[in-house]
């Protein structure tokens, strides 16, 4: 990040004063005035006691360089200056820099949050798995599409399901899981690998069929 430097001048006040003016010569036409200095570095500001004057001549509508100021003029100044309510040396953060400094963070902490809960409502069914019971749904991937299959008994290591009249289902479709749309041919598989949300189907007396669970209703 590159921090930008910048001197502010603020003008702290100013005083006509009677002294003669060095350049064109004439009397009550002269104005001091005051500016203390703030630096303004990145997110920080600070308040440098410095205070530098600034001659002006009402008459010729002229700034008088210092190098022209007589000894009159300066002490006049030293005087004034020394009269001014000078702010303290001091070092505060630019509020609205904070802002731009702190708002992509808070962006950035809003989409790492909506992350979080969209992964938390995409939440593990394994705790739903391992407590399979009959009349449970589970949403299964395998050879590359998904299946919902009602689970109609558990025998042992055995679970019979039946899968849903429309055996495939688009990602994010619809799909009415009512008991009564179950009616495809029953299927056997394996509990035990549900715990690994591994969906290993029997195949005769064989495993031999395997896939993925990705979804657990429970029965209501
Ligand atoms: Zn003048």
């Amino acid at each position: 990040m590159i921090l930008r430097t910048t001197e502010h001048f603020n003008q702290i006040g100013k005083k006509r004063i009677p002294s003669k003016c060095p350049d064109c010569g004439n009397q009550d036409c002269l104005e001091l005035n005051f500016y203390q200095s703030s630096i303004e570095s990145g997110f920080l500001i600070t308040v440098s006691k410095k205070v530098t004057g600034m001659l002006f001549c009402h008459h010729t509508k002229t700034e008088i360089a210092p190098v022209l100021w007589t000894d009159d003029i300066e002490n006049r100044f030293e005087n004034e200056k020394s009269k001014l309510p000078i702010k303290p040396k001091s070092t505060k953060v630019i509020k609205s820099s904070l802002v731009l400094f702190l708002a992509p963070l808070l962006i950035i902490g809003a989409i790492i949050g909506y992350l979080m809960w969209q992964n938390k409502s995409n939440a593990d069914p394994t705790e739903s798995i391992e407590n399979t019971s009959i009349g449970d749904k589970i949403k299964v991937n395998y050879a590359g599409s998904d299946t919902w299959l009602l689970i109609n008994a558990i025998d042992g290591d055995t679970l019979f399901l039946k899968p849903h009249k429309n055996s495939t289902t688009e990602e994010g479709s619809n799909v009415d899981l009512d008991n009564s749309n179950f009616t495809g041919e029953t299927i056997k598989a394996s509990l035990q690998h549900f715990s690994e949300r591994k969906f290993q189907r029997y195949e005769g007396e064989y495993l031999n069929y395997s896939g993925f669970i990705k979804d657990v209703k429970k029965q209501e």
